[in-house]
This record gives structure tokens, C-alpha cells and sequence, in this order.
């Protein structure tokens, strides 16, 4: 007796044991299968509203912070594409290096041409504004000029869609690069800034340029930037657009400088950082 009460005894535990297990693990996800199917069967019959409503209001905007996290992914994701493209929040420059193709500009006397030179150039000022955070788009990135091969005027055409460039891309400003030359006196040298004389704008950032220039290439005899009516890049360009004339090919000193890499970085150098300035100077006015 006293034995089948013991074996009674460990019976009922063991039923408790399972029926606790029932009641900690079982019931509450069975509990829980029941509660979703009722609510699917309110929500099926419409019955609920308000609970239905809840639901949607749970559903809304547990899809909305979803959403929100993912639009906010999605804004880092395309601020990331675009450190690039953040870069082109801040703005658009244009760079033209002048001449191309049949149209080799000035020829030096070691034979170097312009057209060679200024892509030189405009390639090297396009890595340091991309890096500076601007977008940049160039008229031209090969040794090309800008007509077609069966145009008769090709000079003409190429300068009217080097303005054309710029009046699509409607840049912050644009900057023409090109060599300089003075046949009839061959000491004469020196970077020099052009902008549209009726430009203030142009004037300013003609300013700013030839100033960085002219510290830091050290010029000994530094030259002042010059207004121009009758350039056509110039004249005819929708936005503030200088002319940026490295140097003298017509200089044999000069010319050789020209083609050094070390004097072109420095060169370039000092004109992004005449047109930060400038881009700076402009932001600060607004700001006032
Ligand atoms: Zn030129």
C-alpha cells in the first residue's frame, strides 16, 4: 500500500511535470495560434472595426517606420552613391579646354601644341574640383574638337557647342583653359585671368584666380586679369565664364615650365583654389 503510494505519488508528479510544461510552453503558443486566428476571423469578418482599424493603425505605421528606416537607408545609400553626388550638390562647373582636333591652337617652339596642353590641364583642375565636391562636366575629354567631321564651318560649330555645353549644364561658372602667345616679343610671360568685361561676376572670379595664381607660382612680374568683349566663349556663354591663360607658348622658358607635371599641379592648384574662393566669397553674400 504504502509502496503503490509511492508509485502514486510519482505518477502525479510526473503528471504535474507535464501538465507545468503544458502551461509554461504549450498553452501559450496554442493561446497565442488562437488569439491570431481570431483576430483573422474578426478581421475576415469585418466585424471589428475598430480592432480592424488598430490593426491597419499598427500595421500603417509599423510599415511606415519601416519605410522610414528604409527611405532613411535608402537617402544614406544614394548620399553614399553620390559622395559624388553630394559632390554635385554642390554644383556644376564647366571646364573647356580650348581647341581640338584639326584646330591645334598655338603650336610651341619644342613643338608642344595647345590643344595637347590645355587637356592637360583641364583634366588635372577637373581632379581636384571633383575631389573639392563639385560635379564637373568638360566640353571635350579627347583630343578632339567639337564638329562633325563633315561640317564646313568647324570652328564656328565647335565654339557654338562648347556654349552650348554650358547653357545645358548651367554650371556655377565655367573656365576655359588655354596657352598664351606673343610672337613679337618672346620674354613676355606669365598666367593671365580674362573675363567678359561686362561681367562682374566673371570679373570677381577672374580676380580670385589670378590672385592664387599669381602667389603661388610666384610670378615676379604678375600680371593683372583683363576684360574682354570679344571672345566668343566669353561673350556668348549663359554663365560666369573666364578664359584661364596658363602661360606664354611663345616663351621657350615658359614652355618648358608648362609641360613640367610638378609647375602644371601647382598651376592647377592655384586655380581651384581661385574658384573655391570665389564659390566661397559668393556663398557668404547670399548668406548676408
Ligand atoms: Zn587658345
Amino acid at each position: 500500500m504504502r509502496k503503490l503510494k509511492e508509485k502514486e505519488v510519482k505518477i502525479i508528479q510526473y503528471l504535474m511535470l507535464v501538465v507545468l510544461f503544458g502551461v509554461a510552453f504549450v498553452l501559450p503558443a496554442y493561446g497565442v495560434r488562437v488569439q491570431m486566428k481570431e483576430s483573422a476571423g474578426l478581421n475576415a469578418q469585418g466585424n471589428t472595426g475598430a480592432q480592424m482599424q488598430d490593426n491597419a493603425g499598427t500595421q500603417g505605421s509599423m510599415r511606415m517606420q519601416g519605410t522610414g528606416e528604409n527611405a532613411g537607408m535608402g537617402g544614406k545609400g544614394k548620399a553614399g552613391e553620390g559622395s559624388g553626388a553630394d559632390a554635385a550638390g554642390k554644383g556644376t562647373i564647366v571646364i573647356d579646354a580650348g581647341h581640338g582636333g584639326f584646330d591645334s591652337g598655338m603650336v610651341g617652339g619644342s613643338g608642344i601644341t595647345e590643344k595637347v596642353l590645355n587637356l592637360v590641364y583641364a583634366k588635372k583642375l577637373e581632379a581636384l574640383l571633383t575631389e573639392a565636391g563639385y560635379r564637373v562636366v568638360q566640353t571635350r575629354d579627347t583630343e578632339e574638337g567639337l564638329y562633325d567631321a563633315d561640317e564646313s564651318h568647324k570652328k564656328a560649330q565647335d565654339m557654338q557647342r562648347r556654349c552650348a555645353v554650358i547653357e545645358q549644364e548651367q554650371p556655377l561658372l565655367a573656365v576655359s583653359i588655354h596657352q598664351n602667345s606673343y610672337p613679337q616679343d618672346a620674354s613676355v610671360c606669365g598666367p593671365q585671368v580674362f573675363y567678359y568685361e561686362h561681367s562682374a561676376e566673371g570679373e570677381q572670379l577672374a580676380k580670385c584666380i589670378q590672385t592664387c595664381m599669381n602667389e603661388q607660382l610666384e610670378i615676379a612680374r604678375p600680371r593683372v586679369q583683363k576684360g574682354n568683349a570679344s571672345y566668343y566663349i566669353l561673350k556668348r556663354s549663359a554663365s560666369t565664364t573666364v578664359i584661364v591663360e596658363c602661360g606664354f607658348l611663345t616663351n621657350p622658358a615658359e614652355e618648358a615650365k608648362l609641360q613640367e607635371e610638378v609647375y602644371q599641379d601647382k598651376l592647377v592648384k592655384a586655380v581651384c583654389d581661385g574658384v573655391l574662393q570665389y564659390l566661397n566669397d559668393a556663398d557668404s553674400q547670399v548668406g548676408k
